[in-house]
């Protein structure tokens, strides 16, 4: 059996992934995730509360 790295999309606790499909969209889950947002992603530009959301973030000065 193997287990390959996690899908980047779908399943991760970043906002790139759960905003890139609707099977993993849930406003109830991301809006307390970006209702503060200190962070925004370089490659995809969501932005979150904190860089833990984001696959490459930077802070918003
Ligand atoms: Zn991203």
């Amino acid at each position: 059996m193997l287990v390959e790295r996690v899908t980047e999309c779908c399943g991760e606790n970043k906002m790139c992934a759960l905003t890139c499909c609707s099977c993993s969209m849930d406003l109830k889950r991301i809006k307390p995730m970006v209702n503060n947002s200190k962070f925004i992603c370089k490659v995809c530009g969501h932005v979150a509360n904190k860089k833990e959301n984001l696959c490459q973030p930077t802070p918003i000065e």
